[in-house]
């Protein structure tokens, strides 16, 4: 902590982000100051960047990250320094209806460490003491590295998406891409005793990242007539349950086609804002469909995570393509935008 400063990356508007020195926060008697260990980049940095998530600058991003204590407030209880934690970003609020429901993942006024308040691509990062409040800070196991912690997050919200799909044992079930978290997904799914585990992706090198991963067969939808793969694996019933992790329109659309009568579709990818589908009423009608959305998480699937990664149910090999220093922030954001590779993190102290 020389002279009380520290190395971040701040958002200064779209387009602009700049590497600075900063103050170290200084935390209340009610907060923790955690010393960063690495922060995982995800889409939602790209579009803050590019000005399609509006935040308000300037902002130090980054909402994925891990890190040790380095001090607790003298009021807060059940922390101390030294301990290794990846903080959960969002705050919900506890009292709107999704809160009172339990669904505070969905709560309607939230606030996000790294968008609304600092978040973890610098040296040292604030945690509010609402935050600490809401059960935010979960310590990583040992068997749970620092950099597999700072992609936690995203894998809790990926298990959550494997929850609204309500998969039963001998179920078949169908991932329409197999970006990072088509690979969660899969990953994830394995614990669910399906009879088949069905990736679509249009990519070689994800398909065959996805067959390590534990899926039973992929598709290449450019190649292979995916509704028909679909049925034959099926008995002409279709899939039990179809999870679209791809944020194209027609994508989707196509993906209800792939729904056995009575069957469950989750749209976990977030779309372009206003897009419109086209799609047959009847077909939800007739089939007696289930759509359903997922989105984010909380920090009692963080934990649930933690305990499948702790264990090694999920595998984590081959999920981080790369570790840069907050310099060279570009690059780690430009992967992800050009979906190369599966998570990139970012090292504030290299
Ligand atoms: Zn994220
Ligand atoms: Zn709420």
């Amino acid at each position: 902590m020389e002279n009380g400063m520290m190395k971040a990356l701040v958002f200064q508007g779209p387009k602009q982000f700049a590497v600075k020195m900063v103050p170290i926060p200084v935390i209340s008697e009610e907060e923790i100051l955690v010393r960063v260990r690495f922060g995982g980049v995800c889409g939602t940095d790209n579009r803050i960047y590019q000005g399609t998530k509006v935040i308000a600058a300037p902002r130090i991003t980054g909402h994925e990250f891990s890190g040790v204590i380095e001090q607790v407030g003298a009021k807060v209880s059940g922390y101390q320094a030294g301990e290794r934690v990846s903080v959960y970003p969002m705050i919900h609020c506890g009292k709107c209806h999704c809160c009172l429901e339990g669904k505070t993942n969905i709560c309607v006024s939230r606030t996000t460490i790294g968008y609304e308040i600092d978040g973890g691509f610098a040296q040292y990062v604030r945690i509010p003491k609402e935050a600490i409040a809401c059960g935010n800070v979960v310590r990583i196991p040992n068997g749970v590295s620092d950099e597999i912690a700072a992609i936690s997050e995203p894998i809790a919200a990926a298990y959550h998406g494997i929850q609204q799909a309500c998969l039963r044992p001998g179920d078949v079930f169908v991932i329409i891409g197999a970006g990072p978290i088509g690979l969660f997904h899969t990953q994830l799914a394995r614990g669910s005793d399906l009879k088949k585990l069905i990736v679509v992706e249009p990519i070689a090198e994800k398909r065959q990242m996805a067959l390590r991963m534990g899926a039973d067969l992929v598709l290449d939808p450019a190649n292979e007539d995916v509704k028909a793969v679909i049925a034959a694996q099926t008995d002409g019933r279709g899939a039990d349950a179809v999870i679209v992790d791809v944020g194209v329109p027609a994508v989707l659309e196509q993906s209800l086609d792939y729904v056995k009568k009575g069957g469950r579709l989750v749209i976990f990818a977030g779309m372009p804002v206003g897009t419109k589908i086209s799609l047959d009423p009847n077909i939800i009608h007739y089939k007696e469909l289930v759509v359903t959305g997922s989105s984010s998480s909380s920090a009692k699937n963080q934990e649930e995570v933690f305990r499948l990664l702790d264990s090694g149910k999920v595998r984590t090999e081959g999920m981080i393509s790369g570790c840069f220093p907050l310099e060279e922030w570009k690059t780690a954001f430009e992967m992800k935008a050009n979906y190369v590779g599966v998570k990139t993190i970012l090292d504030p102290w290299a």
